[in-house]
C-alpha cells in the first residue's frame, strides 16, 4: 500500500485523537509488553518439562515447572483484566469524541451546506466513518503494537534453539508479504466503491422517504422498489467480494502456518533422528516460537489490509470537519452585544448577494427600519424577499455592502448573541416531534404564564385547549398531526414567547383563519409594542397596519411607502394585490 503525503497528514490527525489519553495508551502498551514477555517463557518451560522431565522420567521437574507455568498464566490473566479496563475506556471515548465533534460541526455548518446535502446521507456517512476510524482504538490495533515485540522475542527464541531452521522460517516471509500487498490493494479499491454505494443509497433513501406523498399520489411504488433492488444489489455484490477477499487472506495465513510447521516437523525430525542436533522438546518449542514470528508478521503485513477502510473514512470525516462554518466567515466577528440596550434599528446599505456567481439575487438594496417600526416586504415569487430576510438572519452573507444593527455591521457581532435578539417565523417552519409546549419553549426554561400568553397572542390557544392533552399533546414529525394553520400558530407562539427585540415573519400567517389573523395583526400594529417588525406578506389587512411597505422586484427595491401612498401611486403595487386576489403569482 502506497502512503501519500495526504495520507500521512490524515494518519497524524488520527494519532492526535489519542493525545488527551496518552497516559491510558502508555499503560495499555506497558501491560501488553509485560504480558507478552511472560508468554515468551512458555515454550522454553515446555521444552524443559519435555526434555528434562518427561523424557528422563524426572517427576519433580514436571511438577515444579508445571506450577511455574500456572502462576505465569494467572499473572497474565490479571494483566489482561487491567489492560481491558484501560482499553475499553479508550475504545468508547474515541468514537464518542469523534461523533461529538461531527455533531457540533454539523450544527455550525452554513445553511447552504444543508440545501446541497441530504441529511440521511450526512448521518450515515458520519456514523460509518466514526465506526471505521474508531477501529484504531480497538483491541486489534493495540494487539498489533505488541506484535513487533513478539517477533523480536520469537526470533531470539528460535535462534536459541536452532539457527539453521530460523533461516528457513525467515525466508518464507517475503512470499506472504507479496500476497498480502496484492490483497490489501484490492480490498481498499473495493471498500471505496462500497462506501460510494452506501452514500448513494442513503441519499436516495432519504430523498425517497421525504417524497412519500408524491410516490403514493403518482403510483411510483414499483419504480422505487426497482431502484431499491438495483442499489442493494450493488452493495451486496461488493460486500460478498469483500468477504471472499477476507477469507482468501485468512486462508493464505493458515496455509502458510501449516506449511511452516509441517516443514519444521519433517526437517526437525531429521535433525533429531539422524543429526542429533535437536531435542524433541526443542522441536516443539521451535514450532511454537515460529508461530510467534509468522503470526505477528502476517498481522503486521496485514495492517494495510485490516485497516484499509480507516483511511478513506478518515479522509471523508476530516474533510467534513474542515469545512467552513458560518461563524468562521468574517474575521473578528465577535463583538459582544449589550442585549438589554439594543434598540432594534436595522439598516441595509447597498447590499448585493448571489447564490450562484453568474446571477445576482439581491441588487444594491438600501433601506432603513427605525426602532419599533413595522415594515412589510412584498414582491412577486422569486423576487428575493426570503433571501433578504436570510441575509438579515445571517444565514447568508452579503457579497458586498453591509447590514447594520444599531450602527454595528451585523457580520462582526457574536453570532449567538445576534440571533438571540431576533425571533423568526420562516416560510418553511419546522416543528420538532415532541409536545406543543416544548415546541414553543424549544426546551428552554420558561414559566407557564409566558407560554400561555404567547399561545393566546398567536391565536393558538383555542385549538390547543381543544386537544386531549392540551400543551402536552405531541405534534408528530414536523407537526404532521396538525393543520397548516395550527403549525403556523405554534411557530408564531414560539416567536412571541421568545420576546426578542426584532420580529421577522416570513408569510407566517398565510394559512391562518381570518379571526386568528386579525388578532395577530392587531398585536403587530400596536404602537405600544416596541419591537421592530419585518414581515413578508401579501395580505392587505397586514399591509395596511404597517408603517412602511417595501416593493421588491427581481432583487431590487422599486418603491416604498405607506399602504395608502403606494395604493394611490404605484400601479405595480395595485397589480400585486389584484394578482394576489386570484392567489396566483404573488409570494
Ligand atoms: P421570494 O422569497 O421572493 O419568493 P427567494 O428569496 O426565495 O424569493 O428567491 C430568490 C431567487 O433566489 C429565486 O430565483 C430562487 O430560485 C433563488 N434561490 C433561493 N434560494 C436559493 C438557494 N438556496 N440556492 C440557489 N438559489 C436560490
Amino acid at each position: 500500500m502506497k502512503i501519500t503525503d495526504q495520507d500521512k497528514k490524515i494518519i497524524k490527525r488520527i494519532v492526535l485523537l489519542f493525545k488527551p489519553y496518552a497516559a491510558n495508551v502508555v499503560m495499555i502498551i506497558l501491560i501488553l509488553m509485560i504480558s507478552s514477555t511472560l508468554s515468551m517463557i512458555f515454550p522454553l518451560l515446555n521444552r524443559h518439562i519435555m526434555d528434562n522431565g518427561l523424557l528422563v522420567s524426572d517427576y519433580n521437574v514436571v511438577v515444579k515447572y508445571t506450577f511455574l507455568s500456572f502462576w505465569i498464566i494467572i499473572i497474565n490473566q490479571g494483566l489482561g483484566l487491567l489492560e481491558t479496563k484501560y482499553r475499553v475506556h479508550l475504545s468508547n471515548i474515541i468514537p464518542y469524541e469523534l461523533s461529538k465533534r461531527a455533531f457540533k460541526h454539523a450544527l455550525k455548518m452554513k445553511i447552504q451546506f444543508f440545501t446541497d446535502t441530504n441529511s440521511n446521507e450526512l448521518m450515515s456517512n458520519i456514523s460509518m466513518d466514526v465506526r471505521n476510524i474508531s477501529r484504531v482504538a480497538d483491541r486489534g490495533a493495540f494487539y498489533l503494537i505488541i506484535q513487533v515485540f513478539k517477533i523480536i522475542g520469537g526470533i531470539v527464541g528460535l535462534l536459541i534453539i536452532n539457527w539453521k531452521l530460523t533461516i528457513l522460517v525467515v525466508c518464507i516471509i517475503p512470499f506472504r508479504y507479496l500476497l498480502v500487498r496484492y490483497l490489501s490493494k484490492k480490498r481498499r479499491q473495493l471498500f471505496e466503491k462500497l462506501m460510494e454505494y452506501y452514500r448513494e443509497y442513503s441519499a436516495w433513501y432519504g430523498d425517497t422517504i421525504g417524497g412519500i406523498k408524491e410516490i403514493k399520489l403518482w403510483c411510483l411504488e414499483r419504480i422505487k422498489i426497482g431502484q431499491f433492488i438495483r442499489k442493494q444489489r450493488n452493495i451486496i455484490n461488493a460486500e460478498i467480494k469483500l468477504s471472499y477477499l477476507d477469507k482468501l487472506n485468512e486462508l493464505s495465513e493458515s496455509i502458510l502456518y501449516h506449511f511452516i510447521s509441517n516443514t519444521l516437523y519433517i526437517l526437525g525430525a531429521w535433525m533429531i533422528i539422524f543429526q542429533k542436533e535437536l531435542s524433541i522438546g526443542g522441536l516443539l518449542a521451535f514450532i511454537t516460537y515460529s508461530s510467534y514470528v509468522t503470526t505477528p508478521i502476517s498481522s503486521i503485513l496485514n495492517i494495510g489490509y485490516s485497516f484499509s477502510n480507516v483511511l478513506p473514512s478518515a479522509r471523508r470525516l476530516f474533510n467534513f470537519l474542515d469545512m467552513e462554518c458560518e461563524d468562521d466567515t468574517v474575521k473578528g466577528n465577535n463583538k459582544h452585544l449589550d442585549i438589554d440596550s439594543i434598540k432594534g434599528h436595522i439598516k441595509f446599505d447597498n447590499v448585493c448577494f448571489s447564490y450562484k456567481s453568474d446571477e445576482r439575487t439581491i441588487k444594491n438594496i438600501s433601506f432603513e427600519i427605525k426602532p419599533g417600526e413595522k415594515v412589510a416586504i412584498i414582491g412577486l415569487n422569486g423576487s428575493g424577499k426570503t433571501t433578504l430576510l436570510n441575509l438579515l438572519l445571517r444565514l447568508y452573507k452579503p457579497d458586498s455592502g453591509a447590514i447594520y444593527l444599531d450602527g454595528i455591521d451585523i457580520n462582526t457581532i457574536n453570532l449567538k448573541e445576534y440571533r438571540s435578539i431576533i425571533s423568526v417565523v420562516s416560510q418553511d417552519l419546522y416543528l420538532f416531534n415532541t409536545t406543543i409546549k416544548e415546541n414553543i419553549t424549544l426546551s428552554q426554561s420558561m414559566d407557564d404564564v409566558k407560554i400561555y400568553k404567547a399561545a393566546k397572542e398567536s391565536g393558538a390557544l383555542e385549538f390547543i385547549n381543544n386537544m386531549p392533552e392540551k400543551f402536552q399533546s405531541k405534534v408528530g414529525r414536523n407537526g404532521s398531526k396538525l393543520s397548516g394553520g395550527e403549525k403556523q400558530k405554534i411557530a408564531v407562539a414560539r416567536a412571541f414567547a421568545r420576546d426578542s427585540k426584532i420580529l421577522v415573519l416570513d408569510e407566517a400567517t398565510s394559512n391562518y383563519d381570518v379571526e386568528s389573523e386579525s388578532y395577530v395583526n392587531e398585536l403587530l400594529s400596536k404602537n405600544s409594542w416596541d419591537k421592530t417588525v419585518l414581515v413578508v406578506t401579501h395580505k392587505p389587512a397586514i399591509l395596511k397596519k404597517m408603517d412602511k411597505v417595501i416593493i421588491l422586484d427581481k432583487g431590487e427595491i422599486i418603491d416604498s411607502g405607506s399602504y395608502e401612498h403606494l395604493y394611490k401611486s404605484s400601479h405595480f403595487f395595485r397589480d400585486l394585490l389584484n394578482k394576489d386576489d386570484s392567489k396566483k403569482n404573488v409570494i
